[in-house]
């Protein structure tokens, strides 16, 4: 018997966790919640770290996903800075970094993920960053102080959307990829276009198809080389390399692991083991949606859902994670995409609207089926994508002429 015993053991202090501890209450979930978090922070909107936060723009307290009292009247303890370091799933107890031993009756793992290091020459110089936490956004913002030139390393979203940001801090910023367009990897070269050029029209210098080599300068950086013998001054670089799920913990508690590298759950987001559920980053599920295909997606809106269906089958509700997934992504007061998918591999690309005027939706299709939609500016369009996705529904020449007509009725498409 351990020293204490809750019901809910909510493991990792991110968003699908603190959701799933929010949902455990409203749906009347009685017993001892407590949540157990790395970081120093209650949990936050880790969105904002590239956003208005690091722009100094938001407080500390403003990302914070609900204020301090809010957890003690809900009577979920939070216990932050203390890591879960032992797993044991069949006597149901956990090891904290705190020398305490939990019992638990269902426990959540949300453990969330770690940036991707990249191990070049110069690594170690000051001024180099990576962006996960709001510490991370707190040092970036001192050492750009001094900075007029920032590199940022990666077109994903990150490296545009941090790129975004301190341009309107005033720094003049460039963007080193691999990707001959920013974005393509998730959302291909079309609507990637778009928004490198937006990036563009705001001074940001893109540098495509390039690959990091290392970093130059004494202490303090002062270059970023690539391999093609490009070398950018910058007196501060952040990288945006992507992430990995954090399965350390998953791993060693013997969980079932999947083919796309998280936890292995089914489509009720439970796990191999019993009682142990997951969710957000590290989440690999059967997804109805997608017709039973295992997805995992490392987004806000993703880990927000499914720490509430997680939830509610701690409570025995037995439903599936039906939620489509959804994505957005701001520069700065430029432009922001919203997405719904995620597409993997397609095979066609349909645009309705006009990209000049930035009004417009990119929608995917594998074969005859809608299998994504990104948009800008046309956000009722998304509901249509979902109902497209989710029913599976094959469309005829005529279908996908609707698609392209910006005054079509979608209603009608597919029905
Ligand atoms: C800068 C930035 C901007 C982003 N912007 C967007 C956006 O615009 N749109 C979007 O859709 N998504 C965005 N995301 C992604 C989104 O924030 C993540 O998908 C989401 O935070 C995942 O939540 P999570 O709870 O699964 O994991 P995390 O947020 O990673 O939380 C997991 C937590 O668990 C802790 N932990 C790990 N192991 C243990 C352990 N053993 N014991 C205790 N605690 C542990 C970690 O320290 C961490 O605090 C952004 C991410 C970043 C970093």
């Amino acid at each position: 018997m351990s020293a204490r015993e809750v019901d809910y053991l909510l493991i990792g202090g991110g968003l699908a966790s603190a959701n799933c501890a929010r949902w455990l209450r409203e749906e009347g979930a009685e017993g001892e919640v407590l949540l157990v978090g790395r970081e120093l922070e209650p949990p936050y909107n880790r969105p904002e770290c590239s956003k208005g936060y690091l722009r100094g723009e938001e407080t500390r307290e403003e990302p914070s996903f609900r204020p301090a009292q809010w957890w003690k009247d809900q009577r979920i303890e939070l216990l932050t800075g203390t890591t879960v370091t032992k797993l044991d799933t069949g006597a149901r107890t956990a090891a904290l970094s705190n020398k305490q031993e939990v019992g638990y009756g269902q426990a959540l793992i949300a453990t969330g993920a770690n940036v991707r290091r990249l191990p070049v020459e110069g690594s170690e110089l000051e001024n180099i960053f990576y962006l996960r936490t709001l510490g991370n956004a707190d040092a970036i913002r001192e050492g750009v102080e001094e900075a007029e030139e920032v590199v940022l390393v990666g077109g994903s979203y990150i490296g545009c959307e941090v790129a975004a940001s301190l341009t309107k801090l005033g720094k003049r910023c460039s963007i080193v990829m691999q990707e001959q367009v920013t974005l393509e990897r998730g959302f291909g070269s079309q609507a990637g276009r778009f928004f490198q050029h937006l990036l563009e029209r705001h001074g940001v210098a893109v540098y495509p198809g390039e690959e990091l080599a290392g970093f130059a300068g004494s202490g303090r950086v002062a270059s970023v080389v690539t391999a093609s013998g490009l070398e950018l001054a910058a007196q501060a670089v952040v990288i945006g390399a992507g992430v990995t799920p954090d399965l350390g913990l998953a791993r060693r508690a013997g969980l079932e692991i999947g083919e796309l590298g998280g936890v292995a759950c089914d489509s009720r987001l439970a796990s191999s083991a019993a009682g142990v559920f997951a969710a957000g980053d590290i989440c690999e599920y059967e997804s109805v949606v997608h017709g039973g295909q295992r997805i995992r997606i490392e987004h806000w809106d993703v880990a927000f859902n499914q720490g509430k269906t997680a939830a509610l089958n701690m409570l025995g509700r037995d439903v599936p994670h039906e939620v489509v997934p959804y994505f957005y992504s701001v520069l700065a007061d430029w432009g922001e995409l919203e997405y719904v998918g995620p597409a993997g591999e397609w095979d066609e690309e349909i645009v309705r609207g006009s990209t000049a005027e930035g009004r417009f939706t990119n929608w995917y299709l594998s074969g005859a089926r809608v299998v994504a939609a990104l948009t800008v500016g046309r956000s009722d369009d998304l509901e249509h994508a979902r109902r497209l996705l989710t029913a599976g529904v094959e469309l005829d020449e005529d279908a996908k002429g609707s698609l392209a007509d910006a005054d079509a009725d979608l209603s009608r498409v597919g029905g």
